[in-house]
Parts: C-alpha cells; sequence; structure tokens
C-alpha cells in the first residue's frame, strides 16, 4: 500500500463518481478516482441520453436534480465546457384517462414543493409541441425547467475541472477488496496494488453489488439492459423531453427529445426487465420502439436512425437510489442504485457527498439522505421512474 493517504477513494468514473470528485476536489479534498476502463464515463454513463428534470415524486430526487440542474445550466458559463446543455423542458403525454389521472395526481405533490409543472389539455401541449400526434390527445404535464445536456462531454468537463483542482485518476484499474483493522477501512486493493484512506465510496454503478461484496457487505442493486438510439440532426422541431407511459408488448414506457445538436435520442424500458450486465446492442429494439415513435410523432417517420446501442441501469427493489454511510463498516459510503436516472442525479449526490466527507451537511441533505438510506425498509415504489 502507498503511504500516501487519499481523502477519498471513488469506486467509479461514472455519472456519479465524477460530479463527486469534481465537487471534492472543488472543496480543497484530494480524492483518487479508480476505473476499470480505459477513460471516464465508459458504463452506464455514456449509454444514457441525457435528461434532466427534478419533476420527480420523491423530496429527496428533487433536491438533488434541482442541485444538478444549476450545475448543468451554468457550467458553459462558469467553466467554459461545452457540455450541449439545452432547456428545453419536459412532458409526460396522456392519450387516454389512466395516465392524465395518474400525471395530475403527481402534481398536487409536485406543486407542493414548488416545481414548475403545469397540465396543458390536448390543443394548449399541441401549441408547445405541435408535432404531436393530435388524435386521441387529452393533454400532459409541461415542465419547462427541466432539460438535457450530453453525458459524454459533462463526464469529460467534471473529469478535466476535477483534475485540475487536484483530484487524481487511475483508469484501467480493477479494485479488488478494502483493506480494514479493527471494522474500520484503512485502505483499498486493486489488481495493481493499494491505496490508503480513510473513506471509501462505491459509486460503481451496474456493478455495485460486487464491489460491496468485495468489502463484505449487501446492497440490493441489480443491473438490467435498456437500449438506446440516435437519429441525423435536423432543424429543431420540438422542444421538451417527451414521455409516453403507455405500455405496449415487451416494454413499458419510452422517451425521446431532440438534442441541441438537432438529433433525436430515443430509448424505451422493456418489460419485463432483461436483467444482466448484457451491453450488446440487439435487431428487436427498432422494430420495438419505430412505430411507437412514428405513432406518436407522425413526422418522425422521416427522420434516419444513425446508430443504436444498449447500457445498463442499476436498479433497486423500489426505484430510489441508494446513498449514505454503512454502519457494518466504518468508512465506506454507498453511492449506488442510481436505476434510471444516474445522470441527472449525479451533480447533486456529487455535492452532497463532498458535504458528508467534510462532516457539513445540511438539513435538507439529511432528509435526503433518510430518504435514500441503505436501511429503509424497501417497500414502496417510485411513481416516475
Ligand atoms: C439507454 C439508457 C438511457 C438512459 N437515459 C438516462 C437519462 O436520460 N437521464 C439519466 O439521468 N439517466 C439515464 N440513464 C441512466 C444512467 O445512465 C445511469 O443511472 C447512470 O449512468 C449510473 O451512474 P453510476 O455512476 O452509478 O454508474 P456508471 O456511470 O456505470 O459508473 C460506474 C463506474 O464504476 C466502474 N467500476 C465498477 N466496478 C469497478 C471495479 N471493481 N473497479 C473499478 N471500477 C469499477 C465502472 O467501470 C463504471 O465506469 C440511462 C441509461 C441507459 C442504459
Amino acid at each position: 500500500m502507498t503511504t500516501k493517504v487519499y481523502d477519498a477513494v471513488i469506486i467509479g468514473a461514472g455519472s456519479v463518481g465524477l460530479p463527486t470528485a469534481f465537487f471534492m476536489a472543488e472543496a480543497g479534498l484530494e480524492p483518487l478516482v479508480i476505473d476499470q476502463f480505459a477513460s471516464p464515463g465508459q458504463g452506464s454513463n455514456k449509454a444514457a441520453i441525457g435528461g434532466i428534470r427534478a419533476t420527480h415524486s420523491a423530496r429527496s430526487k428533487i433536491h438533488l436534480c434541482l442541485r444538478s440542474l444549476e450545475v448543468f445550466s451554468s457550467w458553459g458559463e462558469a467553466y467554459g465546457d461545452e457540455i450541449e446543455w439545452y432547456r428545453g423542458g419536459y412532458s409526460f403525454v396522456a392519450y387516454r384517462e389512466r395516465e392524465e389521472r395518474a400525471l395530475k395526481e403527481l402534481l398536487n405533490t409536485q406543486h407542493g414543493f414548488g416545481l414548475d409543472i403545469r397540465w396543458l389539455d390536448g390543443d394548449e401541449l399541441l401549441e408547445v409541441i405541435p408535432a404531436l400526434n393530435p388524435d386521441g390527445l387529452i393533454g400532459g404535464t409541461y415542465s419547462p425547467r427541466d432539460g438535457s445536456a450530453s453525458p459524454l462531454l459533462s463526464a469529460h468537463a467534471f473529469y478535466a475541472r476535477a483534475k485540475e483542482r487536484g483530484a487524481r485518476f487511475h483508469f484501467g484499474e480493477r479494485v479488488t477488496g478494502v483493506i480494514c483493522r479493527r471494522g474500520k477501512i484503512v485502505g483499498i486493493r486493486t489488481d495493481r496494488g493499494g491505496y490508503a484512506t480513510e473513506t471509501v465510496i462505491n459509486a460503481a454503478g451496474p456493478w455495485a453489488r460486487q464491489v460491496a461484496e468485495m468489502a463484505g457487505l449487501s446492497v440490493s442493486v441489480t443491473p438490467d439492459s435498456h437500449e438506446a438510439g440516435i437519429t441525423e440532426p435536423v432543424q429543431r422541431f420540438v422542444e421538451p423531453m417527451i414521455v409516453d407511459l403507455r405500455p405496449y408488448q415487451g416494454s413499458k414506457n419510452y422517451y425521446f427529445y431532440q438534442q441541441s445538436t438537432g438529433a433525436v435520442v430515443f430509448c424505451i424500458t422493456p418489460e419485463p426487465p432483461i436483467v444482466g450486465t448484457d451491453r450488446r446492442e440487439t435487431s428487436d429494439f427498432l422494430p420495438m420502439i419505430a412505430p411507437r415513435m412514428v405513432g406518436l410523432m407522425p413526422k418522425l417517420a422521416n427522420i434516419r436512425v444513425r446508430r443504436t446501442w444498449r447500457g445498463l441501469y442499476p436498479m433497486t427493489p423500489d426505484g430510489f437510489p441508494i446513498v449514505g454511510r454503512s454502519r457494518e463498516l466504518e468508512g465506506y459510503v454507498l453511492a449506488v442504485g442510481m436505476c434510471g436516472q444516474g445522470f441527472m442525479l449525479g451533480p447533486g449526490v456529487g455535492s452532497l457527498l463532498s458535504r458528508m466527507v467534510r462532516d457539513d451537511l445540511t438539513s435538507a441533505d439529511e432528509e435526503t439522505l433518510r430518504e435514500l438510506s441503505p436501511y429503509r425498509e424497501f417497500g414502496g415504489e417510485e411513481k416516475l421512474k
């Protein structure tokens, strides 16, 4: 083990690990980030399509994502990096009473948190999204403050700025275990050696369960496969991210938006889930999603798809992330189980973890940590996964 003692070792240079390293380094700490892959963001981060919203149904996620929105929307100006931030908003559309009811019910909770989200009837929604199929459209929610950014450009920006501020990064190195003395973390072991630290942050995404097991801990994170795709860039014709919650054979909801580059990116939630770590794209995905997208927005029939890919959601039993200190092993912190929202949660979680390591938590942080505790009852279910 090296003699240098890092303020924290972060396992995973992904959607969570990178902003965490940035906020720690900005606060004057020296974290070491270790990732098994060759460069930043090569796990689930690069598979995300880039949606960022604060319009959730739980206080913890709203709190974290409001912070994330602040970070993403001001990044270009603050640090000069192009991350393709675009404030196009989000819209959950309703063509059936079932979705209309569910979305309207949620609005009460969301208004309680002061979120800028409203219900638009069919005609009003068509003014915001003229390309929607008007047949049977009841209406939908519209939250103009939400937006999108490029996951890979953001990952690189967090990486570059963290490094500039003194964070250390080791790529192509696998964490294999922790080193403990009298029930406390004193270091971490990898396939290349060992590093001294009293704080280890498990931000290993879909691999979080195995990484926790290396420390003798158990955490309920199960990866499942999701596919996505991107089209050629075209002139802007749609502003918000559109989410269609109606299930169909083989899938639940799907969502898509037009990036700041003009390309349309899209993905679908398979039903039943495809559990496992298979990241090979399939020929089933496009025939499944294309008719649904064209049905919702007929003019998409003329756009050409350039590429599809497959990535992993790190899922938890209730659809909420798991963030907090281990009670069994002093110095071990979990920041895992981000499900389908780790990109948008990343900066919020990262700044919270930086405060946690510095013993500088706010009362809102404490509340968030209670909701996302590794020791909560996993009985509830997130309404807008
Ligand atoms: C198709 C698709 C679309 C998505 N769209 C969105 C979206 O629009 N918005 C959104 O917010 N989220 C989206 N997501 C979800 C998002 O990608 C994930 O929630 C997020 O990337 C998880 O972040 P993470 O940091 O936990 O994991 P990752 O980003 O996977 O980072 C974990 C890192 O840990 C490293 N690691 C693991 N084990 C070890 C080890 N033993 N040693 C060293 N390194 C290790 C991995 O190499 C990896 O780089 C999408 C996901 C998919 C698949």
